[in-house]
């Protein structure tokens, strides 16, 4: 990790990373998890980034929250962080002798999407787990593969609007491991799922989600979708680039923003630069779109 990136983590707003973590801030206060707190100790202060317990003394930034909450070391928090957030940060092993400034070689990985192979662990995170579409599967063209440690990755190809690979997002397959996301080097991941715009016809709803998970549920539930990697770090670039796609287009966009405080700030960025952006309202208890539509699809195979 360098410099730059360990500032993005710092300034990643620390009442979404206490909310991302489980917390329930209410004018800028929350109980406290570090001591047997009845009355909201906890306080944020937005200006500097940082938390203090008025009570216990815990304190410090968004790094610190995550070291001190979840048990971690400094480099595990930071990876969590970073995958929370959809940050993209360099592993210093993976990176070792490369150069920074070479781009994406397309055409090493094209060959891996062509004929996509399911690991079991892909098959249960993909139909067990998050119980998608199998034409959505191959729509999206995921594929696993095994690293030199056994490690059962998926792979997610990302495509610009003419099916041309321009990034590549691994996942790991083993709940609560980290890194949770990898990159390889000069990956644009931007817009996730852009081909689908050659689809849409008049008249069409188009909706975002933040991430690839909800997209899949989105598509899976027979909506067309495309995500953009993050709540917290929505660039301009991507913002206009939607934009500038969607605006030749006769469509509505449409959004179910996630629960949280991201969340929502995701939709009113996005709304500065798609005003005619419709919000809609994930029902009470849904985290998600993709929680959402499992728990749609778990009440269907109930009742029969
Ligand atoms: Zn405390």
């Amino acid at each position: 990790m360098d410099r730059i990136e360990l500032q993005k983590l710092r300034e990643l707003p620390i009442e979404g990373v206490a909310e991302r973590l489980g917390l329930t801030v209410k004018h800028h206060k929350c109980l406290c998890p570090f001591h047997n707190d009845h009355h909201a100790s906890l306080s944020f202060k937005v200006s500097k980034n940082t938390y203090r317990c008025f009570v216990c003394g815990a304190s410090g930034g968004p790094i610190d929250l995550v070291m001190r909450y979840l048990n971690k070391d400094f480099r595990d928090a930071c990876h969590w962080l970073a995958d929370e957030h959809n940050v993209i940060i360099s592993d210093k092993k993976d990176t070792k002798g490369s150069d920074p400034s070479v781009s994406f070689d397309a055409s090493r990985y094209e060959r891996f999407f062509e004929r996509p192979w399911l690991s079991d662990e892909a098959r249960r995170f993909l139909y067990d787990e998050r119980m998608l579409d199998p034409r959505v599967v191959s729509w999206c063209r995921l594929t696993s593969w095994r690293d030199r440690q056994q490690v059962p990755w998926l792979q997610i190809p990302y495509y610009d609007r003419d099916f041309k690979l321009i990034g590549i997002q691994n996942r790991n397959l083993i709940k609560g491991a980290l890194p949770r996301f990898r990159f390889p080097q000069g990956s644009e991941c931007t817009i996730y799922n852009l081909p689908v715009l050659n689809l849409l016809k008049p008249g069409e709803k188009l909706f975002i989600t933040e991430g690839c998970s909800d997209c899949w549920a989105m598509l899976s539930a027979g909506h067309k979708a495309i995500a953009i990697p993050s709540a917290t770090l929505l660039k301009r670039k991507d913002a206009e680039l939607i934009r500038a796609l969607t605006s030749a287009l006769q469509i509505t966009i449409g959004m179910y923003p996630d629960c949280d405080e991201p969340g929502e700030r995701l939709f009113l960025q996005l709304k500065e630069v798609l005003p005619n952006l419709v919000h809609y309202q994930l029902p009470p208890g849904n985290k998600d779109f993709s929680d959402y539509y499992v728990s749609i699809k778990r009440k269907e195979a109930d009742h029969g």
